[in-house]
């Protein structure tokens, strides 16, 4: 599903992020990536979903090889990815239910179909009795539930969640997190960068660690440290 082989990445103040990176994610994975503030991260995050290209080094995703794709070719690529961010980005004028619909709306999927999923999606979520209010109304969970709903709203291949339970309580991020396992239980790979120790801990999935660029460990059951 996702293929890092000697990927490097040095920006244009060459601040070098990611140093001979090599992994690869098989489909159906969920795999925890954590290290320090500045490990890369993020970086590797953003060469999945194209936003950098690699120095040197190889990513592929999804069967496509990401150094090599068109910026036309971009969109295709995003449409198997679903993303969820640690601040939920949710669109503050439009409701729980608008959304996870603008997401299909935006990769032009029939209307007869949207008014099919959305409904399932957020029931899902657990959202179904909330799909009226704006963001605003809601939690922090309840947000990043719709942040959930709409990451899944194009029934992505692959989930990728930076820092999703970042600005959420203990036990709300431990709901969020059961959400994910359900996710991934039904066929979804997972790639979560995360801080948190403790769920990483209590979960016992695969952990690829990584500090100032590199690949510092990569445990099949493991935990945070
Ligand atoms: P993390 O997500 O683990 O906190 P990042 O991937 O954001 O780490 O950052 C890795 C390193 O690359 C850091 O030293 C950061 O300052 C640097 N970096 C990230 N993005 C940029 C950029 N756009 N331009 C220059 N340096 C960057």
């Amino acid at each position: 599903m996702i293929s890092f082989n000697k990927v490097s990445k040095v920006f244009p103040n060459r601040q070098v992020a990611l140093q001979q990176v090599s992994f690869e994610i098989n489909k159906g994975e969920f795999v925890f990536l954590v290290g320090p503030s500045g490990a890369g991260k993020t970086t590797i995050l953003e060469l999945i979903t194209c936003e950098e290209k690699p120095t040197t080094g190889m990513v592929s995703v999804a069967g496509r090889v990401v150094n090599r794709l068109k910026p036309s070719q971009v969109p295709y690529l995003r449409r198997n990815l679903g993303i969820v961010f640690q601040d939920f980005r949710l669109l503050p004028q439009k409701t729980v239910y608008e959304n996870v619909a603008f997401a299909m709306q935006v990769v032009e999927a029939p209307p007869s179909l949207i008014r099919r999923r959305v409904p399932l999606l957020l029931e899902l979520v657990g959202l179904h009795r909330k799909a009226n209010d704006l963001p605003q109304q809601l939690s922090g969970g309840e947000q990043q539930r719709t942040g959930l709903a709409r990451a899944l709203a194009n029934d992505p291949l692959l989930l990728l969640c930076d820092e999703p339970t970042g600005n959420l309580d203990p036990e709300t991020a431990w709901e969020i997190m059961n959400l994910l396992v359900q996710i991934n239980n039904s066929g979804a790979t997972i790639l979560m960068a995360t801080h948190a120790k403790n769920l990483v801990d209590r979960m016992k999935r695969r952990v690829i660690a990584i500090d100032a660029g590199h690949i510092v460990r990569d445990d099949y059951r493991g935990g945070y440290s």
